[in-house]
């Protein structure tokens, strides 16, 4: 017989070190952040329009907004992995969350896409409210944000004997098979130059997993190269509960 034992004592204060310092250079960040931000919307307001001056303004709060966006999604990662998952029972009306999504998607979508509902009324799912929101409101605006004008987005709320399924699926412009493994990677992008355009963090997705993770819960992909993509959020069917009707 033949006993192996590894010390990982190093390995796990060298993890713990590295989730601390990203906890607090974005909480650091986040003041001075804050101010300057307040100043520049203040200018952008004084600044006569269509001048040189109002549109630096225009584009440092713009920017100032993506960093801000960015901080916010860095302590929430943060948050998510060095905290204990936390009140696992709330009671969600998936059914209820439908409308706010609708309307997250129209106010990231440039132009028109139309989105279907097809959602199991009588189906709860158990847990953080706030986290699930955050998951699919993730994905809800990312079903926006790579989709075309006309393009459809479809919200699906659905249970079979096993599992309980969100879904959004779109006809936008899809993902090549090689960029699938690597999609919930922190900063990872299909087209890095789009970063800026998009409005996005490129940490939507980590996100996305490490709430379901600690949901009991895992996150499919499908896509098909400029037809479209599906995300589908798999519950295990004891974290859901039937309301009577
Ligand atoms: P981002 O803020 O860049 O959207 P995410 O972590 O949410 O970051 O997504 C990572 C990458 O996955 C995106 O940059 C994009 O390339 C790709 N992606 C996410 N959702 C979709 C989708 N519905 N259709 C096509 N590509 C997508």
């Amino acid at each position: 017989r033949l006993l192996f034992a590894r010390d990982i004592t190093r390995t796990v204060q060298l993890e713990q070190m590295r989730k601390d310092f990203v906890a607090n250079v974005s909480h650091e960040l986040r003041t001075p952040l804050t101010v300057i931000n307040g100043y520049v919307e203040m200018l952008a307001d004084q600044a006569e329009a269509d001048t040189p001056a109002a549109r630096a303004f225009e584009q440092m709060t713009s920017q100032s907004r993506r960093m801000q966006n960015l901080i916010n999604d860095l302590m929430t990662l943060s948050r998510l992995e060095s905290l204990p998952s936390g009140r696992q029972d709330d009671l969600v009306a998936v059914n209820g969350l439908m409308g706010g999504l609708r309307e997250e998607i129209a106010a990231a979508a440039t132009g028109e896409r139309t989105v279907e509902v097809h959602c199991d009324e009588t189906l709860r799912l158990m847990g953080d409210s706030k986290e699930i929101q955050s998951a699919f409101s993730n994905l809800a605006v990312n079903a926006a944000r790579y989709t075309r004008d006309g393009d459809t987005i479809t919200l699906r709320w659905y249970a079979d004997r096993d599992h309980a399924y969100f879904e959004v699926e779109d006809t936008g412009i899809g993902i090549e098979p090689q960029h699938l493994p690597r999609l919930t990677e922190r900063f990872y992008r299909v087209d890095q130059s789009r970063a800026t355009t998009t409005g996005g963090t490129g940490l939507g997705l980590a996100i996305v997993k490490h709430i379901l993770i600690r949901h009991h819960g895992e996150l499919r992909i499908r896509s098909n190269p400029g037809k479209g993509s599906r995300f589908t959020c798999i519950f295990p069917i004891s974290a859901t509960q039937r309301r009577d009707v």
